[in-house]
């Protein structure tokens, strides 16, 4: 037998690309522009390196509590991880093991095929709608389990906790996982619902709303029992996931309520002002309610955009994929650098200098 036959073969997420170059105008990873609260800063040079000998909490206790207190949850409803995206495989990994397939939507955060693939789950991809919106019914059959990111990534599109709560009640039979990487920017959380539903999971990260994506500082929320298999899979796995500064980082973060209003209400406000501004010339949108907007020109290809924009140093995000390959996912950055983008994307559309 040739050991090729015995590897784990998969094809690997492929983020949006970190460069180099500071100067570069990063609008393709759905960053947050701003800097973490001040206190992360005071806690990060406050921090006796000494410490890093020993290894961290493997509750990351102050950080449980910090946001237990934050969301009014109880710490048994709360999990941990390593960003988002631990979170994520580590919720795949425990509760989607039926054997029956997994729903998720066709066009979304594209993480989720590549976890089914890695850990054999099967899956449906259901098709959005023409305007991009999930079509309930189809989560309403048998199945083995479903992933709803909201709002919406890369179509930024929010639906409604009624709606979810509908697809939660209707499938209690299986674990319903909301993604909420996207939420605070004017979305509301299905975590009011944990209580009620014991099949539902809310994942959240501090990557986006809390400037942390470099920390890697994810978490859900969920009923007792969700959360103790989660964990139990997750300490089977490698028990000093979250490092000490992330833990400690991350409490400075949750504590600062002012700053994460104000930072995300920025967010807020120049992304109002720049979907006018898009409409202005020309492109239409969905109504996103995260950090970005996926917009679509009718007259020049989103290929061409996403190429002369890189050419100038604005990074955006752009998939060659079926449904979407119209369509460019524009990060919200300071308002300074979505003016050089729209002056950028003015003079590429009349083929002139900036
Ligand atoms: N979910 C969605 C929908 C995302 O877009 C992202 C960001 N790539 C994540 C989860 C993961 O984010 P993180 O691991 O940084 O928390």
């Amino acid at each position: 037998m040739n050991w090729e036959e015995n590897i784990r073969r998969v094809v690997p997420y492929v983020p949006g690309e970190q460069p180099k170059d500071r100067n570069i105008i990063k609008l393709n990873t759905n960053e947050c522009p701003y800097p973490p609260a001040p206190g992360v800063r005071k806690r990060a040079e406050a921090f006796d390196y000494g410490r890093l000998r020993l290894y961290p909490d493997t509750e990351a206790g102050d950080l449980a509590e910090a946001l237990c207190q934050y969301y009014h949850i109880r710490k048994e409803q709360l999990f941990i991880g390593v960003g988002s995206d631990d979170v994520l495989a580590m919720a795949f990994l425990t509760f989607f093991h039926s054997g029956r397939p997994i729903l998720f939507p066709d066009i979304t955060y594209s993480f989720y095929d590549v976890w089914a693939e890695l850990f054999h789950i099967p899956y449906e991809q259901k098709k959005l709608d023409g305007d991009f919106r999930i079509v309930k019914e189809d989560y309403m059959g048998e199945n083995g389990g479903i992933v709803l990111p909201n709002p919406n990534a890369p179509t930024g599109i929010l639906e409604s906790v009624e709606v979810i709560e509908e697809i939660v009640a209707g499938n209690q039979g299986s674990i319903v996982i909301v993604d909420e990487a996207y939420v605070d920017f004017g979305g509301e959380s299905c975590r009011k619902l944990i209580d009620r539903y014991e099949n539902l999971l809310v994942v959240q990260t501090f990557s986006k709303s809390r400037s942390m994506a470099g920390l890697r500082v994810g978490f859900a929320m969920g009923g007792e029992k969700l959360i103790r298999y989660l964990k139990d899979v997750k300490f089977s796995f490698n028990s000093y996931t979250m490092n000490m500064l992330s833990i400690e980082l991350g409490v400075e973060a949750v504590k600062d309520e002012d700053y994460f209003r104000n930072t995300v209400q920025k967010i807020i406000t120049t992304r109002e002002r720049v979907k006018k501004e898009l409409a202005e010339l020309g492109f239409t949108f969905p109504d996103s309610k995260g950090n970005f907007i996926f917009a679509s020109h009718k007259d020049i290809p989103a290929k061409h955009i996403f190429e002369e924009l890189k050419k100038r140093g604005i990074y955006v995000r752009y998939w060659e994929k079926p449904r979407i390959d119209n369509y460019l996912r524009i990060t919200v950055g300071t308002d300074e650098e979505m003016d050089a983008f729209i002056r950028h994307l003015r003079s590429i559309m009349k083929k002139e200098p900036a």
